[in-house]
């Protein structure tokens, strides 16, 4: 019997968890969306795709950041399935990883794994692959949230996406990239691509909807003010105001910590932080 794919996400505790990743269930097998970050959540989620009792397919890849490849190596368990996204994300994880370990060991300890996995499987834009009864297309976004970003669109309707990183469901955002104006216009491409009633799976809460676009534009819009109006000659107040109008805008705790970290980056960029501070 052929019904719609079945959609479950991990961690299976939603409540503060830090990032989510997807298992979709066709007729015949399971197609991973994205891998978390830590050992024992993505050891998890395996756990949850052996209780289904069907064979993992492939993953793809919604993006290149470490908090959606790092759990690859639990996840996948040595199954040889391919792990697809477009080349721009696999280079980018190849090219990152390094640097990406520097910053996360000191973090997460052993649940940062010490044998990453990387996707292996390239795919081009707007190009579809279908497994059983669910039909993926990626949507090659180049720069965005992050260097590399590659939503997944499921169904031929487009009303279900597993949309990455490029709305936050209503937590602080992660901008150190330096990619917002792209970022800006993926928002605008994508804004009337999706019928109203479309399902956004995200990275980080959510589900989100067409509606939150707009709140994903002001987020980032209102994170270049503070940064561009604080002052910049005392950095540590300058930072300090930067926080207090992220947290008036948005009053949650969730992931501060990934906004806290790109207040310097996008001072620099913007050309207000001197090589002297
Ligand atoms: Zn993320």
């Amino acid at each position: 019997m052929t019904g719609e794919p079945i959609i479950h996400r991990f961690p299976r505790r939603h409540e503060g968890a830090f990032v989510n990743a997807y298992l979709v269930e066709t007729d015949s097998g399971v197609v991973a969306i994205d891998g978390l970050l830590t050992v024992s959540e993505s050891r998890a989620m395996r756990a949850g795709l052996e209780e289904l009792r069907k064979p993992l397919l492939a993953v793809l890849l919604t993006h290149s950041h470490p908090d959606h490849y790092g759990g690859l190596t639990e996840l996948v368990a040595g199954d040889d399935v391919p792990i697809i996204a477009p080349q721009g994300v696999i280079d980018t994880i190849a090219r990152d990883d390094e640097a990406k370990e520097q910053i996360l060991r000191p973090m997460f300890r052993d649940e940062w794994v010490s044998k990453r996995t990387f996707p292996n499987t390239p795919i081009r834009d707007g190009e579809s692959l279908t497994f059983d009864n669910a039909d993926f297309r990626v949507i090659d976004l180049g720069p965005s949230e992050s260097p590399y970003d590659s939503p997944w669109v499921l169904g031929r309707d487009e009303r279900t996406v597993f949309l990455g990183d490029q709305i936050y469901g209503r937590k602080h955002c992660f901008l150190a990239d330096g990619f917002h104006e792209r970022w800006l216009e993926n928002i605008e491409l994508l804004r009337d691509r999706f019928p109203g009633d479309a399902v956004f799976h995200v990275g980080h809460g959510g589900p989100a909807s067409p509606a939150d676009w707009d709140w994903q534009r002001s987020y980032i819009e209102t994170f270049l003010d503070a940064v561009g109006r604080a002052d910049w000659s005392n950095p540590d107040t300058a930072r300090a105001a930067v926080v207090a109008e992220m947290k008036r805008f948005l009053s949650t705790d969730d992931l501060q910590f990934l906004m806290e970290l790109s207040i310097e980056p996008v001072a620099a960029e913007l050309g207000l932080l001197h090589a002297s501070v």
